[in-house]
């Protein structure tokens, strides 16, 4: 057996040696590039055997004959010496201890940036096979881009393993010829790489439906055969034509690729005859004008059918395909499609956006080139393309999808995102629910902001909690409509239930006072009192209290029998429990923490402002009594509470981080400093900081004033 296995890999090695190995592609290179660029493929080559010594394909030949058959399926396409490099050390890093700094640091940070790019998309696995799916894993490829010569590199690669998916098992031929099929060859098609595309397809249908490919294959060769006297005829009764004209052409017919005639079939319900019914020819001329001239000349020898022809010389197709196609009757009544173009036009319609790093092209003329810029340009649908900058040609860093970024569920299923989301908008396009609940992600299985942009291909986990709510402050940065409408929605509903309960509450205070039972609120009388006020129902009216709208006292007033008198009034103070967030504010103006005596102001809209008694604010005589409600904080108030300090020391370095530490060492967290006089010998700080109640506050104060630089510390 081992026997066996050491002669089968001589045999393939010789094999692999004769058809790309270093020699063979040096000898290629050196027919379009510069002496020292050869010469850098070469070392790139000796660092790639060096590193895969040992490891062997499953055909047998030993690893490093991979890479080469890339690099020489990218050198028929004339590619620079860095996409020649790139694709000799595409495996290394996968496969090997080479790491993407140690090819930059021994090849440059091109090469190096080109082969992280490949072994980036080798890892984005395409799992699911639904349609829109396979739409949007080929954007995410095409976005994870952002050098054109990494997605050749990776079309040259699957080329290869396509050529040589004979080795592998069943199951997995099937499964990478699906994807060939679904995502690899449409990217060829879209780069307008028509001969990358064509092998791709042809492979992938063989490999994925043998025995369809068998029938078909077999048809084709058989009506081509039958035919071959008639498309001679064709060719000689054209190429006689242009010769007379003086028009150098070749004309060649054209072989329908088998996987498109299948497609066809499928997808019109056509017969096999049906589809083959059309022949297709190509004349490939030297100018523009020649095309021209050409059509008119093969409607004379060919009757067209109608007066219709396709002229994507004026308009080319976004792919950047140019050429002029016309259907004509042919010899006994069969159907002819010719296609008219320049070599210049042939050699983008094969190479497509290959075309760009070509070497040499198109001799003196710069025209290829500009015009490959320009479909380039059209292409990207790029508004900021640079106006006629040759180095735009030279290298092209592009972002395929600006405004798109596609991500990873847990599931391995793609979204696509605007630019600049996060995970917070992530987890509302999953589901609203995800979306309200999430408390944490996880991005690539590490723990990390919600607040964080996401970036092309990363693996986006959502964490929830049970009571995991919406926060106004993501509101900041959520890119999505979805994400922000939801969050305002689930806002505006708590902030309605909140002023529900809290709109009760007052009320409820205000009957007390004037001596009613809450029982008046179930009477009979309600319904006259909601008409008087023109509300629908009692909850409207707690929110409408509750938000400040209306004032409790008033409202309370309505309950009372038209004769009573309101001498009995006693004030029974409502108690604040620091949970109702959106319907209560603490005052900026005097900062009020649980223990201080507080009352509040009741605004319209805002709810109630607490100040404390002492504030001066907001009393000028301006606010009615009646908007004022005596409050008391409740034995077990919720949260942490902003206080103002105005400590003065002396002007020392270092004290400031003294007093931050005394602070943080009685577990309270500051919000801002603000130091007026930093000249002086003085030191004037203003530190907002948070803290539980009045008893903490005094053991912060506590803590600073035992500092031997501070003389003075005070509450605002
Ligand atoms: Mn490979």
């Amino acid at each position: 057996m081992a026997v066996f296995e050491r002669i089968n890999t001589a045999i393939r090695t010789r094999g692999a040696e004769r058809e790309y190995g270093i020699d063979i592609l040096a000898s290629h290179l050196e027919s379009y590039m510069a002496q020292e660029h050869v010469a850098l493929v070469r070392e790139a080559y000796e660092y790639s055997a060096e590193s895969h010594t040992g490891q062997f394909r499953q055909s047998g030949e030993p690893y490093i004959y991979h890479p080469l058959a890339v690099a020489r399926i990218l050198a028929e396409m004339r590619m620079d010496h860095v996409t020649l490099m790139a694709a000799i050390l595409h495996d290394a890093v996968e496969d090997t201890e080479v790491t993407v700094a140690d090819i930059e640091q021994r090849f440059g940070r091109d090469v190096a940036a080109l082969v992280d790019g490949v072994s980036k998309l080798d890892k984005a696995q395409f799992a699911n096979k639904a349609d829109a799916q396979a739409e949007n894993f080929r954007k995410l490829l095409l976005a994870m881009t952002q050098d054109i010569r990494v997605i050749l590199v990776k079309l040259a690669d699957r080329l290869h393993n396509m050529r040589t998916l004979g080795a592998v098992g069943l199951a997995k031929r099937r499964r990478v010829a699906d994807e060939t099929l679904e995502i690899y060859a449409p990217i060829a098609q879209r780069l307008g790489i028509h001969g990358i595309r064509t092998e791709l397809e042809d492979l992938g249908f063989r490999n994925r439906y043998p025995n369809r490919y068998r029938v078909l294959k077999k048809s084709i060769d058989q009506i081509t055969g039958e035919r071959k006297n008639l498309i001679r005829q064709v060719e000689q009764s054209l190429s006689r034509a242009l010769r007379d004209e003086n028009i150098g052409g070749a004309v060649v017919g054209r072989q329908k690729n088998l996987y498109s005639i299948y497609l066809k079939m499928r997808r019109k319900h056509l017969s096999f005859l049906e589809v083959m019914d059309l022949y297709g020819f190509r004349v490939v001329v030297s100018t523009v004008d020649e095309c021209y001239r050409t059509l008119g000349i093969i409607h004379h020898v060919y009757k067209p059918i109608g007066e219709q022809f396709n002229d994507y010389i004026a308009s080319p197709k976004v792919n950047g395909y140019q050429s002029l196609h016309t259907t004509l009757v042919g010899p006994g009544g069969i159907k002819i499609e010719v296609q008219i173009r320049t070599r210049d036009m042939h050699h983008i319609a094969e190479s497509g956006i290959a075309a760009h790093w070509q070497y040499k092209l198109g001799g003196p003329a710069k025209a290829p080139q500009v015009r490959a810029r320009e479909w380039l340009t059209g292409f990207l649908e790029m508004e900021h393309a640079p106006g006629n900058s040759l180095e735009f040609l030279e290298n092209v860093k592009v972002d395929l999808f600006p405004d798109e970024v596609y991500v990873f569920t847990p599931k391995g299923q793609i979204r696509r995102l605007p630019r600049g989301a996060t995970p917070v908008d992530f987890a509302y396009a999953v589901h609203t629910d995800i979306g309200n609940r999430a408390v944490a992600c996880r991005i690539n299985q590490h723990l990390a902001p919600l607040s964080q942009t996401l970036k092309n291909g990363q693996s986006v986990e959502v964490i929830t909690a049970r009571h995991g709510r919406p926060n106004a402050a993501w509101l900041n940065f959520v890119k999505t409509a979805k994400a922000r409408t939801s969050i305002r929605h689930y806002l505006k509903n708590l902030r309605e239930d909140e002023a529900v309960r809290l709109g009760k509450r007052l009320l409820e205070r205000s009957l007390d006072e004037l001596g009613l039972s809450n029982r008046v609120l179930k009477r009979v009388g309600v319904k006259q009192v909601l008409t008087d006020l023109g509300l629908e129902d009692l909850e409207a009216l707690y929110v409408s209290i509750g938000l400040g709208n209306r004032l409790a006292p008033l409202v309370a007033r309505h309950f009372l029998p038209a004769d009573a008198d309101h001498a009995g009034i006693i004030d029974k103070p409502l108690a604040i429990q620091g949970t109702e967030q959106l319907v209560v504010e603490y005052a900026g103006c005097c900062r009020p923490i649980p223990g201080d005596p507080i009352r509040g102001h009741v605004s319209t809209g805002r709810g109630i402002v607490i100040h404390r008694v002492e504030c001066q604010s907001g009393t000028g005589g301006r606010a009615a009594p009646l908007d004022w409600v005596t409050l008391t904080w409740a034995d077990d108030v919720e949260g942490v509470f902003a206080v103002e300090l105005r400590v003065q020391g002396e002007n020392k370095r270092g004290v400031l981080a003294r007093v931050a530490t005394e602070i943080a060492a009685e577990d309270s967290s500051i919000d801002s400093v603000n130091m007026s006089d930093r000249t002086g010998d003085v030191a004037d700080m203003r530190i907002v900081l948070t803290v539980r109640d009045r008893a903490h506050l005094a053991r912060v104060i506590r803590r600073i004033r035992r500092i031997e630089l501070v003389e003075r510390v005070q509450r605002i």
